[in-house]
Protein backbone atom coordinates (compact mmCIF):
# COMPACT_ATOMS: atom_id res chain seq x y z
CA UNK A 1 0.00 0.00 0.00
CA UNK A 2 1.33 3.46 -0.72
CA UNK A 3 2.98 5.01 2.25
CA UNK A 4 0.16 7.91 2.43
CA UNK A 5 -2.93 5.76 2.27
CA UNK A 6 -0.77 3.52 4.85
CA UNK A 7 -1.14 6.80 7.49
CA UNK A 8 -4.91 7.49 6.18
CA UNK A 9 -5.53 3.71 6.60
CA UNK A 10 -3.79 3.55 9.85
CA UNK A 11 -6.48 6.71 10.86
CA UNK A 12 -9.60 5.00 9.42
CA UNK A 13 -8.73 1.51 11.84
CA UNK A 14 -8.44 3.55 14.62
CA UNK A 15 -11.64 5.89 14.29
CA UNK A 16 -14.00 2.33 13.32
CA UNK A 17 -12.75 0.72 16.18
CA UNK A 18 -13.70 -3.37 15.99
CA UNK A 19 -15.32 -2.97 12.72
CA UNK A 20 -13.08 -5.87 11.07
CA UNK A 21 -14.78 -6.13 7.98
CA UNK A 22 -15.03 -2.56 7.23
CA UNK A 23 -11.25 -2.32 7.75
CA UNK A 24 -10.80 -5.20 5.38
CA UNK A 25 -13.27 -3.68 2.87
CA UNK A 26 -11.23 -0.27 3.11
CA UNK A 27 -7.74 -2.15 2.53
CA UNK A 28 -8.54 -3.80 -0.28
CA UNK A 29 -9.40 -0.66 -1.92
CA UNK A 30 -6.66 1.20 -0.84
CA UNK A 31 -4.15 -1.03 -2.08
CA UNK A 32 -5.39 0.06 -5.74
CA UNK A 33 -5.35 3.21 -5.09
CA UNK A 34 -1.32 3.88 -5.28
CA UNK A 35 -1.02 4.72 -9.02
CA UNK A 36 -4.41 6.92 -8.98
CA UNK A 37 -3.21 9.21 -5.95
CA UNK A 38 0.38 9.28 -7.65
CA UNK A 39 -1.17 10.31 -10.95
CA UNK A 40 -3.95 12.67 -9.13
CA UNK A 41 -2.68 14.54 -6.30
CA UNK A 42 -5.78 16.72 -6.36
CA UNK A 43 -8.09 13.88 -4.84
CA UNK A 44 -6.02 13.63 -1.87
CA UNK A 45 -5.67 17.84 -1.57
CA UNK A 46 -9.52 18.07 -1.87
CA UNK A 47 -9.32 14.60 1.10
CA UNK A 48 -11.97 12.98 -1.17
CA UNK A 49 -10.48 9.24 -0.09
CA UNK A 50 -10.77 10.24 3.52
CA UNK A 51 -14.62 11.63 2.93
CA UNK A 52 -14.82 8.83 0.70
CA UNK A 53 -14.51 6.23 3.93
CA UNK A 54 -17.06 8.51 6.34
CA UNK A 55 -20.75 7.62 5.82
CA UNK A 56 -22.73 10.93 5.35
CA UNK A 57 -25.56 9.59 7.88
CA UNK A 58 -25.24 6.69 9.75
CA UNK A 59 -28.89 5.33 11.41
CA UNK A 60 -29.16 3.08 14.42
CA UNK A 61 -32.55 2.01 15.79
CA UNK A 62 -34.62 -0.17 18.11
CA UNK A 63 -36.86 -2.69 16.34
CA UNK A 64 -39.18 -4.38 18.91
CA UNK A 65 -41.75 -6.94 17.97
CA UNK A 66 -44.08 -9.42 19.37
CA UNK A 67 -43.07 -13.64 18.43
CA UNK A 68 -45.94 -16.05 18.14
CA UNK A 69 -46.10 -16.88 21.80
CA UNK A 70 -46.42 -13.36 22.59
CA UNK A 71 -43.04 -12.87 23.78
CA UNK A 72 -41.61 -9.12 23.03
CA UNK A 73 -38.14 -9.69 21.15
CA UNK A 74 -36.10 -6.56 20.78
CA UNK A 75 -33.65 -6.39 17.67
CA UNK A 76 -31.20 -3.78 16.45
CA UNK A 77 -31.82 -2.09 12.85
CA UNK A 78 -28.95 -0.26 10.97
CA UNK A 79 -29.43 1.84 7.82
CA UNK A 80 -26.09 3.33 6.54
CA UNK A 81 -26.52 6.22 4.27
CA UNK A 82 -22.64 6.29 2.48
CA UNK A 83 -22.45 8.36 -0.74
CA UNK A 84 -24.64 10.30 -2.25
CA UNK A 85 -22.35 11.46 -5.16
CA UNK A 86 -23.69 9.65 -8.00
CA UNK A 87 -27.48 9.38 -6.88
CA UNK A 88 -29.47 8.13 -3.74
CA UNK A 89 -28.46 5.91 -1.94
CA UNK A 90 -28.87 2.44 -2.86
CA UNK A 91 -28.24 -0.89 -1.07
CA UNK A 92 -30.02 -4.01 0.19
CA UNK A 93 -30.99 -5.11 3.83
CA UNK A 94 -29.70 -7.83 5.66
CA UNK A 95 -31.60 -9.85 8.13
CA UNK A 96 -28.97 -11.96 9.77
CA UNK A 97 -28.12 -12.71 13.10
CA UNK A 98 -24.42 -11.42 12.73
CA UNK A 99 -25.19 -8.19 11.31
CA UNK A 100 -23.70 -5.42 13.03
CA UNK A 101 -22.30 -1.84 12.32
CA UNK A 102 -18.91 -3.01 10.62
CA UNK A 103 -20.73 -5.66 8.02
CA UNK A 104 -23.37 -3.22 6.96
CA UNK A 105 -20.40 -0.29 6.67
CA UNK A 106 -18.21 -2.80 4.77
CA UNK A 107 -21.32 -3.48 2.57
CA UNK A 108 -22.16 0.25 2.16
CA UNK A 109 -18.65 0.99 1.37
CA UNK A 110 -18.40 -1.77 -1.39
CA UNK A 111 -21.90 -0.71 -2.53
CA UNK A 112 -20.62 2.71 -3.70
CA UNK A 113 -18.09 1.74 -5.93
CA UNK A 114 -20.18 -1.76 -7.37
CA UNK A 115 -22.80 1.02 -7.82
CA UNK A 116 -20.66 3.73 -9.84
CA UNK A 117 -19.16 0.03 -11.98
CA UNK A 118 -22.89 -0.04 -13.31
CA UNK A 119 -22.36 3.51 -15.05
CA UNK A 120 -26.44 4.55 -13.42
CA UNK A 121 -26.90 7.02 -10.98
CA UNK A 122 -27.09 5.34 -7.90
CA UNK A 123 -25.24 6.38 -4.46
CA UNK A 124 -23.89 3.90 -2.37
CA UNK A 125 -25.63 2.56 1.16
CA UNK A 126 -26.61 -0.81 3.22
CA UNK A 127 -28.77 -1.68 6.33
CA UNK A 128 -30.69 -4.30 7.71
CA UNK A 129 -30.75 -6.11 11.60
CA UNK A 130 -29.66 -9.05 13.73
CA UNK A 131 -32.85 -10.47 13.24
CA UNK A 132 -32.53 -14.18 12.17
CA UNK A 133 -35.80 -14.68 10.23
CA UNK A 134 -34.84 -18.64 9.80
CA UNK A 135 -37.46 -21.04 11.93
CA UNK A 136 -39.87 -17.41 11.82
CA UNK A 137 -43.00 -17.77 11.03
CA UNK A 138 -44.60 -15.29 8.46
CA UNK A 139 -46.82 -13.72 10.84
CA UNK A 140 -43.42 -13.11 12.78
CA UNK A 141 -40.99 -12.06 9.55
CA UNK A 142 -44.41 -10.15 9.05
CA UNK A 143 -44.39 -8.21 12.96
CA UNK A 144 -40.62 -7.90 12.20
CA UNK A 145 -41.07 -6.38 9.33
CA UNK A 146 -43.30 -3.64 10.17
CA UNK A 147 -41.90 -2.74 13.62
CA UNK A 148 -38.40 -2.18 11.24
CA UNK A 149 -40.09 -0.36 8.61
CA UNK A 150 -41.61 2.21 11.26
CA UNK A 151 -38.70 3.80 11.97
CA UNK A 152 -37.00 3.32 8.40
CA UNK A 153 -39.28 4.92 6.48
CA UNK A 154 -38.48 8.47 7.62
CA UNK A 155 -34.93 8.15 6.16
CA UNK A 156 -36.01 6.20 2.73
CA UNK A 157 -37.58 7.77 -0.24
CA UNK A 158 -36.94 6.96 -4.40
CA UNK A 159 -35.19 10.25 -4.45
CA UNK A 160 -33.19 9.86 -0.89
CA UNK A 161 -32.23 6.35 -0.20
CA UNK A 162 -33.76 3.35 -2.08
CA UNK A 163 -32.95 -0.09 0.20
CA UNK A 164 -33.51 -3.57 -1.27
CA UNK A 165 -32.88 -7.74 -0.67
CA UNK A 166 -29.81 -9.27 0.71
CA UNK A 167 -29.48 -11.96 2.79
CA UNK A 168 -32.30 -12.80 4.55
CA UNK A 169 -34.06 -10.91 2.65
CA UNK A 170 -36.33 -11.73 -0.38
CA UNK A 171 -39.49 -10.96 -1.98
CA UNK A 172 -41.67 -11.62 0.86
CA UNK A 173 -39.78 -9.34 3.41
CA UNK A 174 -39.63 -6.42 0.32
CA UNK A 175 -43.69 -7.32 0.14
CA UNK A 176 -44.01 -6.54 3.58
CA UNK A 177 -41.60 -3.43 4.18
CA UNK A 178 -43.43 -1.63 1.38
CA UNK A 179 -46.94 -2.26 2.80
CA UNK A 180 -45.88 -0.53 5.86
CA UNK A 181 -44.28 2.01 3.98
CA UNK A 182 -46.95 2.87 1.82
CA UNK A 183 -49.50 2.47 5.26
CA UNK A 184 -47.66 4.80 7.03
CA UNK A 185 -47.05 7.82 4.06
CA UNK A 186 -50.41 7.06 2.63
CA UNK A 187 -48.13 7.46 -0.94
CA UNK A 188 -47.49 4.03 -3.55
CA UNK A 189 -44.18 5.27 -3.47
CA UNK A 190 -42.91 2.42 -6.25
CA UNK A 191 -39.22 3.49 -6.45
CA UNK A 192 -38.76 3.92 -2.56
CA UNK A 193 -38.14 -0.66 -2.38
CA UNK A 194 -36.89 -2.74 -5.27
CA UNK A 195 -36.98 -6.27 -5.60
CA UNK A 196 -40.91 -5.87 -5.17
CA UNK A 197 -43.14 -8.93 -6.41
CA UNK A 198 -44.03 -8.11 -10.65
CA UNK A 199 -47.64 -7.36 -10.27
CA UNK A 200 -46.67 -4.53 -8.02
CA UNK A 201 -43.82 -2.46 -9.56
CA UNK A 202 -41.08 -5.65 -9.73
CA UNK A 203 -38.97 -5.80 -12.76
CA UNK A 204 -38.85 -8.85 -14.68
CA UNK A 205 -35.30 -10.24 -13.90
CA UNK A 206 -34.32 -8.91 -10.94
CA UNK A 207 -34.95 -12.02 -8.88
CA UNK A 208 -32.47 -13.62 -11.06
CA UNK A 209 -30.02 -10.74 -11.65
CA UNK A 210 -27.22 -11.48 -9.23
CA UNK A 211 -26.54 -15.00 -10.21
CA UNK A 212 -27.27 -14.13 -13.74
CA UNK A 213 -25.26 -10.90 -14.06
CA UNK A 214 -21.97 -13.11 -12.15
CA UNK A 215 -22.48 -15.45 -14.44
CA UNK A 216 -22.68 -13.69 -17.47
CA UNK A 217 -19.20 -11.74 -16.12
CA UNK A 218 -17.29 -14.72 -16.26
CA UNK A 219 -18.78 -15.89 -19.35
CA UNK A 220 -17.06 -12.27 -20.54
CA UNK A 221 -13.78 -13.41 -18.53
CA UNK A 222 -13.94 -16.70 -20.26
CA UNK A 223 -14.41 -15.12 -23.74
CA UNK A 224 -11.51 -13.01 -22.85
CA UNK A 225 -9.52 -15.80 -22.53
CA UNK A 226 -10.81 -17.74 -25.83
CA UNK A 227 -13.14 -20.14 -24.11
CA UNK A 228 -16.42 -20.36 -22.95
CA UNK A 229 -19.09 -21.95 -20.40
CA UNK A 230 -19.45 -25.50 -22.26
CA UNK A 231 -18.93 -28.27 -20.34
CA UNK A 232 -17.24 -26.29 -17.31
CA UNK A 233 -17.55 -27.97 -13.81
CA UNK A 234 -18.27 -25.41 -11.37
CA UNK A 235 -18.93 -24.75 -7.80
CA UNK A 236 -21.40 -22.85 -6.66
CA UNK A 237 -21.54 -21.99 -2.69
CA UNK A 238 -24.95 -21.04 -0.88
CA UNK A 239 -28.12 -22.09 -2.40
CA UNK A 240 -30.15 -18.81 -1.66
CA UNK A 241 -30.91 -15.74 -4.21
CA UNK A 242 -27.97 -15.59 -6.12
CA UNK A 243 -26.94 -18.86 -5.82
CA UNK A 244 -29.89 -20.54 -7.45
CA UNK A 245 -29.74 -17.92 -10.10
CA UNK A 246 -26.05 -18.64 -10.69
CA UNK A 247 -26.74 -22.21 -11.59
CA UNK A 248 -29.69 -21.73 -13.53
CA UNK A 249 -27.32 -19.32 -15.76
CA UNK A 250 -24.39 -21.87 -15.98
CA UNK A 251 -26.46 -24.73 -17.33
CA UNK A 252 -28.24 -22.51 -19.82
CA UNK A 253 -24.47 -21.58 -20.91
CA UNK A 254 -23.36 -25.21 -21.19
CA UNK A 255 -21.52 -25.44 -17.97
CA UNK A 256 -22.03 -28.39 -15.11
CA UNK A 257 -23.27 -26.57 -11.50
CA UNK A 258 -21.62 -29.77 -9.51
CA UNK A 259 -22.06 -28.69 -5.95
CA UNK A 260 -23.74 -26.15 -3.83
CA UNK A 261 -24.06 -25.44 -0.18
CA UNK A 262 -25.83 -23.98 2.77
CA UNK A 263 -24.46 -22.94 6.22
CA UNK A 264 -25.22 -26.28 7.83
CA UNK A 265 -22.84 -27.89 4.55
CA UNK A 266 -22.24 -28.95 1.00
CA UNK A 267 -23.84 -31.68 -1.60
CA UNK A 268 -21.72 -32.92 -4.50
CA UNK A 269 -24.24 -33.93 -7.08
CA UNK A 270 -21.33 -35.28 -9.87
CA UNK A 271 -23.96 -35.31 -13.09
CA UNK A 272 -24.84 -31.97 -12.37
CA UNK A 273 -27.44 -30.34 -9.70
CA UNK A 274 -31.02 -31.10 -10.55
CA UNK A 275 -31.89 -27.34 -10.44
CA UNK A 276 -36.16 -28.02 -10.53
CA UNK A 277 -35.57 -30.27 -7.41
CA UNK A 278 -33.23 -27.34 -5.47
CA UNK A 279 -36.28 -24.56 -6.26
CA UNK A 280 -38.31 -26.56 -4.32
CA UNK A 281 -36.45 -27.70 -1.76
CA UNK A 282 -34.73 -24.35 -1.28
CA UNK A 283 -37.16 -22.20 -1.93
CA UNK A 284 -40.84 -23.51 -1.56
CA UNK A 285 -39.90 -25.67 1.45
CA UNK A 286 -37.17 -23.20 3.08
CA UNK A 287 -35.34 -26.81 3.61
CA UNK A 288 -32.09 -27.51 4.31
CA UNK A 289 -28.95 -28.70 1.97
CA UNK A 290 -29.47 -32.40 3.28
CA UNK A 291 -32.65 -32.48 2.38
CA UNK A 292 -31.80 -32.01 -1.23
CA UNK A 293 -29.32 -35.05 -0.84
CA UNK A 294 -32.39 -37.10 0.42
CA UNK A 295 -34.78 -36.34 -1.96
CA UNK A 296 -32.27 -36.84 -5.34
CA UNK A 297 -31.11 -40.40 -3.90
CA UNK A 298 -28.42 -41.78 -5.54
CA UNK A 299 -25.41 -40.04 -7.15
CA UNK A 300 -25.82 -36.70 -4.98
CA UNK A 301 -23.92 -36.92 -1.76
CA UNK A 302 -23.06 -34.29 1.28
CA UNK A 303 -19.60 -33.04 1.43
CA UNK A 304 -17.66 -34.56 3.86
CA UNK A 305 -13.65 -33.20 3.04
CA UNK A 306 -12.84 -29.83 4.38
CA UNK A 307 -15.35 -27.29 2.04
CA UNK A 308 -17.06 -27.11 -1.05
CA UNK A 309 -13.89 -25.90 -2.15
CA UNK A 310 -12.09 -28.77 -2.22
CA UNK A 311 -14.51 -29.96 -5.37
CA UNK A 312 -12.26 -30.76 -8.56
CA UNK A 313 -14.10 -27.48 -10.39
CA UNK A 314 -12.55 -25.58 -13.08
CA UNK A 315 -14.66 -22.42 -12.09
CA UNK A 316 -15.58 -21.34 -8.95
CA UNK A 317 -18.36 -19.23 -7.51
CA UNK A 318 -18.48 -18.10 -4.03
CA UNK A 319 -22.03 -16.98 -3.87
CA UNK A 320 -23.13 -17.37 -0.04
CA UNK A 321 -21.51 -15.08 2.32
CA UNK A 322 -18.00 -12.62 3.90
CA UNK A 323 -14.47 -14.34 4.30
CA UNK A 324 -16.19 -18.45 3.15
CA UNK A 325 -13.29 -18.56 1.34
CA UNK A 326 -10.05 -19.05 3.10
CA UNK A 327 -6.24 -19.43 2.17
CA UNK A 328 -6.72 -23.38 2.56
CA UNK A 329 -9.86 -23.27 0.27
CA UNK A 330 -7.78 -21.62 -2.12
CA UNK A 331 -4.88 -24.25 -2.28
CA UNK A 332 -7.43 -26.61 -2.45
CA UNK A 333 -9.01 -24.84 -5.96
CA UNK A 334 -5.16 -24.38 -7.32
CA UNK A 335 -4.12 -27.78 -6.57
CA UNK A 336 -7.36 -28.87 -8.38
CA UNK A 337 -6.13 -26.68 -11.59
CA UNK A 338 -9.26 -24.12 -10.98
CA UNK A 339 -8.92 -21.42 -13.73
CA UNK A 340 -11.55 -18.68 -12.43
CA UNK A 341 -12.92 -17.77 -9.20
CA UNK A 342 -15.69 -14.92 -9.10
CA UNK A 343 -17.49 -13.31 -6.39
CA UNK A 344 -21.10 -13.51 -5.90
CA UNK A 345 -21.25 -12.88 -2.65
CA UNK A 346 -19.84 -9.69 -1.18
CA UNK A 347 -16.06 -10.37 0.49
CA UNK A 348 -16.25 -13.85 0.03
CA UNK A 349 -12.57 -14.16 -0.43
CA UNK A 350 -10.08 -13.44 2.35
CA UNK A 351 -7.24 -11.16 1.29
CA UNK A 352 -4.71 -14.46 1.87
CA UNK A 353 -6.39 -16.41 -0.54
CA UNK A 354 -6.72 -13.82 -3.57
CA UNK A 355 -3.01 -13.43 -2.80
CA UNK A 356 -2.59 -16.95 -3.59
CA UNK A 357 -4.93 -17.02 -6.55
CA UNK A 358 -2.79 -14.08 -7.84
CA UNK A 359 0.19 -16.08 -7.50
CA UNK A 360 -1.07 -19.00 -9.64
CA UNK A 361 -2.40 -17.35 -12.07
CA UNK A 362 -5.75 -17.94 -11.06
CA UNK A 363 -8.44 -15.14 -12.64
CA UNK A 364 -10.10 -13.34 -9.90
CA UNK A 365 -12.95 -11.06 -10.35
CA UNK A 366 -14.59 -9.11 -6.78
CA UNK A 367 -18.03 -9.05 -6.06
CA UNK A 368 -18.41 -5.19 -6.64
CA UNK A 369 -17.82 -6.05 -10.05
CA UNK A 370 -19.37 -9.65 -10.97
CA UNK A 371 -22.07 -8.90 -8.64
CA UNK A 372 -23.36 -5.67 -9.58
CA UNK A 373 -26.11 -6.91 -12.01
CA UNK A 374 -28.24 -7.23 -9.25
CA UNK A 375 -28.37 -3.50 -8.05
CA UNK A 376 -27.96 -3.04 -12.08
CA UNK A 377 -31.46 -4.38 -12.86
CA UNK A 378 -32.79 -2.53 -9.02
CA UNK A 379 -31.96 0.36 -11.07
CA UNK A 380 -33.69 -0.87 -13.89
CA UNK A 381 -36.43 -1.26 -12.19
CA UNK A 382 -36.42 2.43 -10.32
CA UNK A 383 -36.45 3.45 -14.16
CA UNK A 384 -39.53 1.55 -15.22
CA UNK A 385 -41.37 2.74 -11.59
CA UNK A 386 -40.01 6.45 -12.63
CA UNK A 387 -41.78 5.89 -16.28
CA UNK A 388 -44.68 4.16 -14.93
CA UNK A 389 -43.26 1.46 -16.88
CA UNK A 390 -42.73 -2.50 -17.52
CA UNK A 391 -40.41 -4.20 -19.33
CA UNK A 392 -40.67 -7.55 -21.15
CA UNK A 393 -37.92 -10.75 -19.71
CA UNK A 394 -36.12 -10.43 -22.94
CA UNK A 395 -35.31 -6.95 -23.16
CA UNK A 396 -34.10 -6.60 -19.29
CA UNK A 397 -31.86 -9.61 -19.36
CA UNK A 398 -29.90 -7.97 -22.55
CA UNK A 399 -30.01 -4.84 -20.45
CA UNK A 400 -28.24 -7.14 -17.60
CA UNK A 401 -26.10 -8.81 -20.07
CA UNK A 402 -24.92 -5.41 -22.10
CA UNK A 403 -24.16 -3.61 -18.52
CA UNK A 404 -21.92 -6.83 -17.06
CA UNK A 405 -20.39 -6.59 -21.12
CA UNK A 406 -19.13 -3.38 -20.07
CA UNK A 407 -18.27 -3.47 -16.20
CA UNK A 408 -16.00 -6.52 -17.36
CA UNK A 409 -14.50 -4.38 -20.32
CA UNK A 410 -14.13 -1.46 -18.12
CA UNK A 411 -12.24 -2.89 -15.71
CA UNK A 412 -9.53 -4.68 -18.07
CA UNK A 413 -8.88 -1.61 -19.98
CA UNK A 414 -8.79 0.51 -16.43
CA UNK A 415 -6.31 -2.19 -15.35
CA UNK A 416 -4.22 -2.37 -18.47
CA UNK A 417 -4.31 1.99 -18.62
CA UNK A 418 -2.97 1.69 -14.56
CA UNK A 419 -0.44 -0.92 -15.37
CA UNK A 420 -1.97 -3.92 -14.14
CA UNK A 421 -2.89 -5.86 -16.76
CA UNK A 422 -5.59 -9.10 -16.26
CA UNK A 423 -6.33 -7.33 -12.34
CA UNK A 424 -10.03 -7.26 -12.66
CA UNK A 425 -9.81 -5.89 -8.68
CA UNK A 426 -7.75 -2.94 -9.62
CA UNK A 427 -9.77 -1.93 -12.49
CA UNK A 428 -13.09 -2.02 -10.52
CA UNK A 429 -11.61 -0.25 -7.62
CA UNK A 430 -9.93 2.32 -9.84
CA UNK A 431 -12.14 3.08 -12.62
CA UNK A 432 -15.04 3.48 -9.59
CA UNK A 433 -12.93 5.68 -7.27
CA UNK A 434 -12.46 8.16 -9.96
CA UNK A 435 -16.11 8.26 -11.20
CA UNK A 436 -17.04 8.82 -7.52
CA UNK A 437 -14.46 11.18 -6.53
CA UNK A 438 -15.18 13.37 -9.59
CA UNK A 439 -18.17 13.74 -8.41
CA UNK A 440 -17.32 14.64 -5.10
CA UNK A 441 -15.12 17.07 -6.76
CA UNK A 442 -17.57 18.69 -8.91
CA UNK A 443 -19.98 18.76 -5.84
CA UNK A 444 -17.58 20.95 -3.63
CA UNK A 445 -16.76 20.41 0.28
CA UNK A 446 -20.13 18.52 1.15
P1 LIG B 1 -29.82 -15.56 0.70
O1 LIG B 1 -30.24 -15.27 2.07
O2 LIG B 1 -30.84 -15.77 -0.35
O3 LIG B 1 -28.85 -16.84 0.67
C1 LIG B 1 -27.66 -16.86 1.41
C2 LIG B 1 -27.05 -18.23 1.25
O4 LIG B 1 -25.76 -18.21 1.85
C3 LIG B 1 -27.85 -19.32 1.97
O5 LIG B 1 -27.68 -20.54 1.31
C4 LIG B 1 -27.16 -19.35 3.33
O6 LIG B 1 -27.27 -20.60 4.01
C5 LIG B 1 -25.73 -19.10 2.96
N1 LIG B 1 -25.03 -18.48 4.10
C6 LIG B 1 -25.34 -17.30 4.70
N2 LIG B 1 -24.53 -17.07 5.74
C7 LIG B 1 -23.70 -18.11 5.78
C8 LIG B 1 -22.62 -18.45 6.62
N3 LIG B 1 -22.25 -17.66 7.65
N4 LIG B 1 -21.97 -19.61 6.36
C9 LIG B 1 -22.34 -20.40 5.31
N5 LIG B 1 -23.35 -20.13 4.49
C10 LIG B 1 -24.01 -19.01 4.73
O7 LIG B 1 -28.82 -14.35 0.29
P2 LIG B 1 -28.37 -13.89 -1.15
O8 LIG B 1 -28.24 -15.06 -2.04
O9 LIG B 1 -29.22 -12.76 -1.55
O10 LIG B 1 -26.93 -13.27 -0.84
C11 LIG B 1 -25.74 -14.05 -0.88
C12 LIG B 1 -24.54 -13.12 -1.01
O11 LIG B 1 -24.66 -12.34 -2.21
C13 LIG B 1 -24.34 -12.12 0.11
O12 LIG B 1 -22.97 -11.89 0.31
C14 LIG B 1 -24.99 -10.86 -0.44
O13 LIG B 1 -24.48 -9.69 0.17
C15 LIG B 1 -24.55 -10.96 -1.89
N6 LIG B 1 -25.34 -10.19 -2.84
C16 LIG B 1 -26.68 -10.37 -2.95
C17 LIG B 1 -27.39 -9.64 -3.87
C18 LIG B 1 -28.85 -9.90 -4.12
O14 LIG B 1 -29.36 -9.32 -5.09
N7 LIG B 1 -29.53 -10.71 -3.35
C19 LIG B 1 -26.75 -8.59 -4.68
C20 LIG B 1 -25.32 -8.55 -4.57
C21 LIG B 1 -24.67 -9.32 -3.64
P3 LIG B 1 -28.28 -20.71 5.27
O15 LIG B 1 -29.64 -20.66 4.67
O16 LIG B 1 -27.92 -22.01 5.88
O17 LIG B 1 -27.98 -19.52 6.14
Amino acid sequence: MDEKLHDLYEDIVARNPAEGEFHQAVREVFDSLGPVVAKHPHYTDAAIIRRLCEPERQIIFRVPWTDDAGGVQVNRGFRVEFNSALGPYKGGLRFHPSVYLGIVKFLGFEQIFKNALTGLPIGGGKGGADFDPKGRSDNEVMRFCQSFMTELYRHIGEHTDVPAGDIGVGGREIGYLFGQYKRITNRYESGVLTGKGLSWGGSQVRTEATGYGTVYFVSEMLAAMGDSFDGKRVAVSGSGNVAIYAIEKIQQLGGIAVACSDSSGYVVDDNGLDLELLKDVKIKQRGRIADYVQARGRGAELGTAGSIWHVPVDIALPCATQNELDADDAKALIANDCRIVAEGANMPTTPEAIKLFSDAGVRFAPGKAANAGGVATSALEMQQNASRDSWSFDHTEERLAEIMRSIHDRCLHTAEAYGFPGNYTAGANISAFTHVADAMLAQGLI
